[in-house]
């Protein structure tokens, strides 16, 4: 039963707060409060922000409740938002004020949306440049020219507000008074699409008409990269806007989405809304509260972007749908993907999971009836997939301290003649995974973490990778004190760098690596100039593997492609298959008369993973992943959660995680199995020891309620212990 949407002057209500103590009972105020509104009520001597989420339901003496404080001034999240939340946190067994947070996650709500000074660039650089000056400047590029609160720009520039004055006294900035909060402007549907190949043109029917029906629906877009998927999409979210509803479409890596944005404001006459780390404070709350009034129509968005208060939400695109980037594991541990399906469900919505590569959970749902599938067969245009090799290293000449075979240089060097580009695939970043003493053989780790230093030449420093922290590399050995004796051991992306310099000295080569660029904006620059020309050679990460179009790269070179092949992790298989695909298909997109080439450098060219990315026969890859993981009652045939504890010192959270585990009865009552404690593979993180419990359980167990009826019965965990819960685990470090 739905609750009332409305709760007159003295009312007993319940409201969600922000707070651990999550839902407490209030008296409606003077003028009667609705369902959703966002409130402020007095918890204890504090004021906590909350949402009015229903008839009061504690016992407490109802002369002693307190009232209200105060009403904020912004639209009252939706019965559908409300029922989201809610089901989400029994799935994902997250408290529900952790919740409210991430719906809630736009600044100043509780201001009103009148006019506010903005400063923006106006005019030439100022005569005299200083650090502090170029910081501004450069900040302000970074967010592509959008607008800033001023003390928002000092901040984000690292710079005092006298700083920011200055450039407006120099006219070099300007400010101004800005309406907020604007509305943004109308997408139009009925401008013409491209016309559509013929499997477009059925799968854009379709689509429309699952639109049309108003209902829920899930549909898995299937094809190659190049086969004209997002054009489709757009189809589905010309219907949804000519029906005034509003569409999400979530990308995995938004920084690099500038040709995705260009791209709809072709389609549509007019930019969408944007959401992701990048965008200013103030972009950040006018799209939360245009999102709650229907005043914008299309958002493109980072996985966050689910939890944006849609007053009318008609379709959800997951674009690249198996990106691992739609699981956070950060506080509240969620697939964004499974999330979308749960809104949509709630919103009678329609979701499209559109990839090359889907996840073997999408291919079965697909395969079962729970999701419709379309495939696009043909490539789009008159470009084929690439033709795809190995290089068996067992066989080829490799000089010392190289890793490109001398088959892979011919190829390149004859890409070079032809005008044409080449791309390096090595999924490292910095210069070499070790740095090791060639005296006594000791490799240097981080201090906080159980994890390998990796030297970075560009910094010139060892850099963590879990934690972020940084060393200088030592001249003499930590260990044994010998001088002169550090060695870098493996190549990353910056040493593969060096070897093209060595050996293509009349190439231009490009470093293409998330930490090689100071912002997104930078990033996405070298790519368009990547597209258009300017380089011979790119040498990249897996950023490379995300839908750019490099015209023209002809030749994909994947340094090492037994990297990720073994690994304990379930996804190995499926991930490592996914990233080759991708990258080989970067290969001639355009190609014009030149079928790209991609040519996997292995030690292992029989390795059925190896074998299922050249045959180019994907549904034999997941039919047989599939099976695997059935024998082995792996996801999504059965399933799994995670448990993470982390406490500073080790026996704490070692003692903790056995007595949990001799407590596991409720996990048994529904046949599921606990496997652990045992150590986390990365042990330590941030001078946290690390424990991690497994469960696994038969497909159709009441995994969360058993999981919570087990925690609830256990002791007190001691201070400062962390305890995560991880439903359909991704990762298990
Ligand atoms: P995918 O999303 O499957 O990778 P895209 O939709 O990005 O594929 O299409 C690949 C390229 O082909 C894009 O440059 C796109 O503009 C172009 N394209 C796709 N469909 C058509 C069409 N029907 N007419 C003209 N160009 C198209
Ligand atoms: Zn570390």
């Amino acid at each position: 039963m739905s609750p009332p949407l409305f709760y007159p002057h003295g009312a007993r209500i319940a409201v969600l707060t922000q707070e651990v103590v999550g839902v407490l009972d209030y008296l409606a105020p003077e003028g009667g409060v609705r369902l959703g509104q966002l409130v402020v009520v007095p918890l204890g001597p504090r004021r906590v922000m909350g949402a009015v989420w229903g008839p009061g339901i504690g016992d407490f003496d109802a002369a002693r409740l307190r009232p209200v404080a105060r009403l904020i001034d912004a639209p009252p999240l939706t019965p559908g938002m409300i029922e989201f939340l809610i089901r989400m946190g029994e799935y994902t067994l997250t408290p529900l004020p952790l919740l409210l947070r991430m719906a809630t996650r736009a600044p100043d709500l509780d201001q009103p949306p009148s006019a506010r000074r903005i400063i923006h660039r106006a005019g030439p650089p100022p005569a005299r440049m200083t650090d502090a000056r170029a910081a501004v400047l450069r900040v302000i590029e970074d967010h592509g020219g959008a607008g800033f609160a001023p003390g928002e720009l000092a901040q984000l520039a690292g710079v005092s507000a006298s700083v920011v004055q200055g450039l407006v006294k120099a006219g070099t900035l300007a400010e101004v008074l800005a309406p907020r909060d604007v509305p943004y402007p109308r997408l139009d549907p009925g401008l013409p699409g491209k016309p559509l190949a013929e499997d477009q043109a059925e799968a854009a029917e379709t689509l429309r008409d699952a639109l049309k029906s108003h209902a829920y629906g899930t549909t898995l877009l299937r094809g190659v990269t190049g086969s004209g998927k997002t054009e489709v999409y757009l189809e589905a979210v010309a219907e949804c806007l000519r029906q005034g509803r509003q569409a999400l479409v979530l990308l995995p890596e938004i920084a690099l989405s500038a040709e995705f944005l260009d791209r709809v404001e072709a389609r549509f006459g007019a930019r969408p809304g944007e959401w992701h780390s990048g965008i200013t404070r103030t972009e950040r709350r006018r799209l939360w509260t245009m999102a709650a009034q229907n005043h914008v129509g299309l958002v493109v968005g980072a996985r966050s972007a689910l939890f944006l208060p849609f007053a009318d939400l008609g379709l959800i695109v997951v674009d690249e749908e198996h990106d691992s980037s739609y699981k956070q594991e950060d506080a509240v541990y969620y697939s964004a993907r499974d999330m979308a399906v749960l809104r949509a469900s709630v919103e009678a919505a329609q979701v499209v999971l559109a990839s090359a590569t889907p996840s073997v959970e999408s291919w079965v749902n697909a395969g079962s009836g729970k999701y419709r599938r379309l495939d696009l067969r043909a490539r789009y245009g008159t470009a084929d997939l690439p033709e795809m090799g190995t290089i068996d290293l067992r066989q080829q000449e490799m000089e010392r301290g190289r890793w490109i075979s001398p088959r892979l240089a011919a190829e390149i060097r004859a890409r070079k003649e032809r005008g044409e580009q080449s791309l390096l695939f090595l999924n490292r970043r910095g210069y070499a995974p070790i740095t090791a003493c060639r005296a006594c053989g000791q490799q240097i780790g981080c201090d906080h973490c159980d994890a390998r230093m990796v030297e970075h030449r560009f910094q010139n420093r060892l850099v963590c990778h879990q934690c972020g922290a940084t060393k200088p590399i030592p001249n003499a050995c930590p260990s044994c004190g010998v001088e002169g004796k550090m060695t870098a051991i493996g190549p990353g992306v910056e040493r593969l760098a060096e070897e093209v310099a060595e050996r293509f000295p009349e190439a231009k080569a490009t470093v293409l690596s998330s930490d090689l660029f100071h912002s997104a904006r930078a990033l996405k620059e070298a790519i368009a100039e990547i597209g258009a020309g300017s380089t011979d050679i790119i040498i990249g990460t897996q950023i490379v593997a995300k839908g750019h179009n490099f015209p023209r790269l002809t030749l994909v070179g994947v340094i090492d492609a037994d990297l990720g092949l073994q690994g304990a992790d379930l996804r190995a298989a499926e991930r490592s298959f996914q990233l080759m695909r991708q990258v080989a298909g970067r290969a001639g997109r355009e190609g014009g008369d030149a079928r790209g080439l991609a040519l996997l450098q292995t030690h292992q060219p029989d390795h059925p993973v190896i074998r299922a990315i050249l045959s180019g026969e994907d549904e034999a890859f997941w039919d047989a992943e599939a099976v695997a993981r059935q024998a082995a009652g792996m996801p999504p045939f059965g399933r799994l959660a995670g448990i993470i504890l982390s406490h500073p010192d080790q026996p704490v959270v070692e003692d903790y995680a056995r007595e949990l585990a001799r407590r596991a009865e409720p996990l048994r009552a529904i046949g599921a199995e606990l496997f652990g404690p045992a150590p986390a593979p990365i042990a330590r993180i941030r001078a946290r020891y690390r424990v991690r419990m497994l469960i696994r359980a038969p497909r159709q167990a009441p995994v969360q309620g058993a999981i919570a009826e087990w925690l609830a019965s256990a002791p007190k965990p001691p201070s400062n212990l962390r305890l995560a819960v991880d439903i359909d685990p991704q990762s298990f470090l």
